[in-house]
């Protein structure tokens, strides 16, 4: 028997249908990359996702269609984010921080008949257009007084929008209608496309919105720094549309002087992004005497993409702001683990609170997490074992793009996430790799991250990474690699005393360099893969004690 419950589905079009309606005064602030920034609402900015709906229809976009975006966090950024979904087509974030080779191969991969792409992109579209052989319409992100000369029979944005009518009748799509896709950055082969549903960025929103999720709620503004380019912005602007929160958007710049003006003076209370731009954030504080930190409302900062770094959960802690830790991947929408401390941890002492917090999260409702061995037989989540891990539920992807790598779902419907994990009773779970990045030292495995974590937590080191070189009696053995921070010189001698006292002694690595920079990826993730080649012809000391 059925229930008999409406069928009503869950579509993108309601939530800003919601937010213009309730929550219609709430402001979204967005910097602009001709320079000033604009202030609008949910309810005004409803009108103009209304216009661009009928712009594209207008334009002969159909649902299915791709509609590619080249942009920063703006709200016009936001008004694609709705309006394209909204009709039934499937916006294409392209990251325009990829290489010029792989936006070409992502746009026609995704045979986008629309690209839409801020000035600031001009001279990238400009240099690829004979190469996009389905784009049929170019729009800059601006007006017809800052139009790219560049890019040929490009169109303004506001021109587009201005005769249209600032109302639309959204139509009623299947939930299960795909509405956005995202092309995850591989460090090695081409990009594979994500494609989200209508469904799947519902659910996904309603556990952001949940006390155990990033409580997002309408009392947050919040500060979004991660790029609207990287996996739907952690899936924040649909989450935010839901709850009304207020949305403050950096535009370009996402410098740390640029974040802490706009948290300060936005009175942000939520903010999200990946560690290297917190790192910029607190160097901007640091290197700004008499700065008054006091205008900061923050509460509560997720980090993920990478690592959490011990050392930024503290600096929040000491703003005032607790650090969420987020896991998860553009195949899981991203949001998968979220870690929020349990009651039996609200007692404990700053430091152990802070050994919780450094985990990857717990998984949330929605999410199933599994650790398997080599031989793909379950491990158990005791918190001792670290295992492949990988994932199941309504917002994991079950295949990419056009069917890109096959079937990789298990006998079962888990997805491989490529990362090494422990998980514990609680469902915390600790990322111990990538599993291509662990190290493999004598039969035992070495946490590349664990290191690392350990290398930052010293005072001269700025960024730490950890690789395994070949060994002729292990056959691998963890070789560090270390930013120093500036005006500092630590010894190799001296890190490897600091780290002695924290990792066990044979994961002690066996050789330092130290460089001015590491090579990362364009979501800001360490690319191992460039240090593996840059140091492949390093020999390490022999004379090591290893696993004695
Ligand atoms: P992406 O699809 O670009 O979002 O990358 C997803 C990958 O980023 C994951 O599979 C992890 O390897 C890594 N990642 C995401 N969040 C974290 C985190 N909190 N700690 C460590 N690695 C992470």
């Amino acid at each position: 028997m059925l229930g008999l419950m409406q069928d009503r589905p869950l579509l993108i079009s309601t939530l800003i249908d919601h937010a213009a309606r309730y929550h219609s005064d709430v402001e979204i602030v967005s910097r602009t990359c001709e320079g000033p920034t604009v202030r609008t609402n949910w309810r005004d900015l409803s009108k103009r996702i209304a216009k661009l709906a009928n712009a594209l229809k207008s334009m002969g976009v159909k649902p299915g269609d791709r509609v590619a975006s080249l942009a920063w966090n703006t709200h016009r950024h936001v008004e694609l984010y709705f309006a394209v979904s909204g009709i039934g087509a499937i916006l294409n974030t392209v990251n325009p921080r990829l290489f010029p080779e792989q936006v070409d191969y992502i746009v026609n991969h995704a045979e986008n008949r629309v690209l839409f792409f801020d000035i600031t992109f001009s001279g990238l579209v400009a240099g690829l257009q004979s190469k996009f052989r389905t784009v049929e319409r170019y729009v800059a992100l601006t007006d017809a007084g800052h139009l790219p000369p560049d890019v040929d029979g490009v169109l303004a944005y506001e021109d587009l929008l201005a005769p249209e009518p600032d109302t639309v009748e959204w139509p009623v799509l299947d939930e299960r209608t795909a509405s956005a896709l995202c092309y995850t950055s591989g460090t090695t082969g081409n990009p594979k496309g994500v494609l989200y549903s209508h469904r799947s960025t519902l659910l996904h929103s309603f556990m952001v919105c949940t006390a155990d999720g990033f409580r997002l709620s309408s009392a947050d503004s919040v500060l979004l720094v991660v790029p609207l380019f990287h996996v739907n912005a952690w899936g924040i602007p649909y989450a935010a549309a839901m709850c009304g929160a207020k949305l403050v958007l950096p535009g370009p710049k996402l410098d740390g002087k640029s974040l802490f003006d706009l948290a300060a003076e936005e009175r942000c209370t939520f903010s999200l992004g990946v560690p290297t731009v917190w790192l910029g954030f607190f160097q901007h504080i640091d290197s700004t005497p008499g700065i008054d930190t006091s205008a900061l409302r923050l509460e509560r900062v997720v980090v993920g993409g990478s690592a959490a770094p011990r050392a930024i959960i503290e600096r929040f802690r000491g703003l005032g702001a607790f650090v969420i830790h987020a896991w998860g991947m553009s195949e899981t929408s991203p949001v998968a683990t979220v870690g929020n401390l349990l009651p039996r941890h609200r007692d404990l002492p700053e430091k152990e609170q802070v050994d919780v917090q450094v985990r990857q999260g717990r998984v949330v409702y929605g999410v199933e997490l599994k650790i398997v061995d080599e031989n793909r037989n379950p491990l158990p989540q005791d918190g001792t074992v670290a295992g492949d891990l990988y994932v199941r539920g309504p917002w994991v992807t079950s295949g990419y793009f056009k069917g890109v790598g096959g079937n990789m779902l298990d006998e079962d419907g888990w997805f491989p996430t490529g990362d090494v994990a422990k998980i514990d009773a609680d469902g915390y779970v600790v990322l111990t790799d990538r599993s291509k990045d662990v190290i493999k030292s004598g039969g035992e495995w070495i946490s590349s991250i664990d290191l690392e974590n350990a290398a930052v937590a010293h005072s001269d080191v700025q960024e730490a990474a950890v690789i395994g070189l070949p060994h002729s009696k292990w056959q691998e053995r963890p070789f560090l690699i270390i930013v120093p921070k500036p005006g500092t010189a630590p010894s190799r001698e001296e890190i490897l005393g600091f780290l002695s006292e924290r990792v066990a002694k044979w994961w002690l690595p066996d050789d330092v360099a130290f460089v001015s920079e590491l090579p990362h990826t364009a979501t800001g993730k360490l690319q191992k893969t460039k240090l593996r080649e840059q140091f492949r012809d390093h020999i390490l000391p022999v004379n090591q004690t290893s696993h004695s």
